[in-house]
């Protein structure tokens, strides 16, 4: 039988925005050593702003934000919300067909006519097109329109303001290493992860990447260490189900993450995961 405070810890924590998928999640919360995070929209806001355009070509910068916000019109990746808010027209949803989300990868698609691309220096290097040396700093949004390379846009997101003193007070309650995966780049990554301290950073990775680096951490910890995983959803449910505690942010995620995650929260700040580890901790004084 389930010991009674642990209803209390778990209705202590609904009234706080963590939804807890039962008594056994609290409980190894309280052993967790490991916290991996996913960084886009997780650690960061997820809302990026265009901070420049660069188009080669016979292309303008407002023809490549209309290639670009179109098509990503049928996609809820965090990117392709902030491209859709940039081009700042009314989208036309006739002239989009055939689109394709290439998970950690990007997108394409065909925008009136024209076969278009829009996604990393991974998507264009598999679709064999040549960026020519384009390599600015931050989150690059690569263009390829007809088959031929038609420049870039630079996109840049922020840190939630909860960001660092969730990670600090996470260290404070006995956690030995916070670690982030991200399919970004390793510089925007890296810079990330300096301003918020988090302890280990993997960098450019696909779905498949986050799963294998999720499977090394748990080979590699001790026996009754547990590990968590917070992600904001988008192709994040294989490592939600897989970890001892996956931790989904609820308004921002997406049905299959909140469904695969054991705990989700519902106002996405990162101070709920410390906040849920006391609760967690504090039920298990009580029930001990
Ligand atoms: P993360 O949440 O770690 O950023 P994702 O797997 O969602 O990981 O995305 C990884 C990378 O793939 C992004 O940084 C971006 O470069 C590219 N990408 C994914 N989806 C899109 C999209 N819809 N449009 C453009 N680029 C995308
Ligand atoms: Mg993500």
């Amino acid at each position: 039988s389930i010991p009674l405070s642990f209803f209390g810890g778990i209705g202590c924590a609904s009234t706080k925005g963590i939804l807890v998928k039962g008594s056994n999640y609290l409980e190894a919360l309280a052993s967790a050593k490991y916290i991996v995070f996913d960084k886009t929209g997780t650690l960061t806001k997820g809302v990026f702003e265009v901070t420049h355009i660069d188009p080669v070509g016979n292309y303008d910068s407002q023809q490549l934000l209309y290639y670009a916000a179109h098509v990503e019109m049928a996609s809820s990746h965090p990117i392709s919300l902030s491209l859709q808010k940039a081009y700042g027209q009314t989208l036309n949803r006739d002239v989009v067909h055939n689109i394709e989300e290439i998970a950690g990868h990007g997108i394409r698609g065909t925008v009136q006519g024209h076969e278009v691309y829009a996604g990393n220096e991974k998507l264009m290097h598999k679709i064999g097109i040549e960026i020519n040396g384009h390599h600015p700093e931050g989150t690059v949004v690569y263009m390829a329109i007809d088959h031929q390379y038609a420049g870039c846009i630079v996109i840049s997101d922020v840190v939630k303001a909860t960001s660092q003193v969730a990670i600090k007070s996470l260290k404070d309650q006995g956690i030995k290493e916070t670690i982030m995966l991200t399919g970004d780049s390793n510089q925007v990554a890296q810079k990330v992860a300096k301003e918020i301290g988090i302890d280990r950073v993997y960098s450019e990775l696909l779905p498949a990447d986050k799963v294998e680096k999720v499977e090394d951490i748990l080979q590699n910890k001790g026996e009754k260490e547990k590990v968590a995983f917070v992600g904001d959803g988008i192709n994040d449910a294989p490592v939600l189900s897989r970890v001892d505690i996956g931790i989904a942010m609820g308004a921002l995620g997406s049905d299959a993450a909140i469904e695969a995650a054991d705990i989700v929260l519902m106002d996405d700040d990162p101070a709920k995961i410390s906040l849920a580890m006391k609760i967690s901790l504090k039920t298990l004084r009580i029930v001990k």
